[in-house]
This record gives C-alpha cells, structure tokens and sequence, in this order.
C-alpha cells in the first residue's frame, strides 16, 4: 500500500469511540456515532488510514455530500430574503 505521493509511509488508525464522536462541518455538529460516510470509518470506530508524509488520509475522495452537510436547512432563510436597506 502506497501513498498517491508515493510514499509508503502509511499509518493506519483504528479507535473505539462508540457513540461519543463528535464531527463538526462549519456550524453543524454531530454527537453520536461515527458517520460511515465521511471516509473516517464508521459505526463504534474512527478508523483510517493516513500519509506520515504527506498527511493525506487514504481511500476514495471526493466524497458525496454527507449527511451531515444535508441535516438541517440554511439557519434562518428567512432572514437572507430581508430588504437589502439594513447596512
Ligand atoms: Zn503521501
């Protein structure tokens, strides 16, 4: 197994953290289990693998928009819609 750099100086990462994983993307956080599609693993496990050179995690990106991205509409739509005299 080798690096898109080259390098085969990859570390492989694997730890239990059950439903205690906190993601975060911007302003939205997840506090649960490890979401199985953002490539860091899933379920009770943060697992992955990483470049000790580069410092790209391995596997398939990019990724489709994940649940989390897609969980919540805008915060407030309505306030984007206000007239554009208030500056
Ligand atoms: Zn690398």
């Amino acid at each position: 197994m080798s690096c898109k750099c080259g390098s085969e100086r990859i570390a492989y990462v694997s730890a239990k953290c059950s439903d205690m994983c906190n993601v975060s993307i911007g302003a939205k956080e997840l506090n649960d289990c490890v979401p199985r599609d953002m490539g860091i693993g899933h379920g009770d496990y943060v697992e992955f693998s990483y470049c000790l050179d580069c410092g790209q995690i391995q596997g398939e990106f990019p990724l489709e928009k994940t649940d989390l991205e897609g969980s919540e509409e805008e915060e407030d739509p309505l306030y984007g819609y206000q007239s554009e005299d208030e500056n």
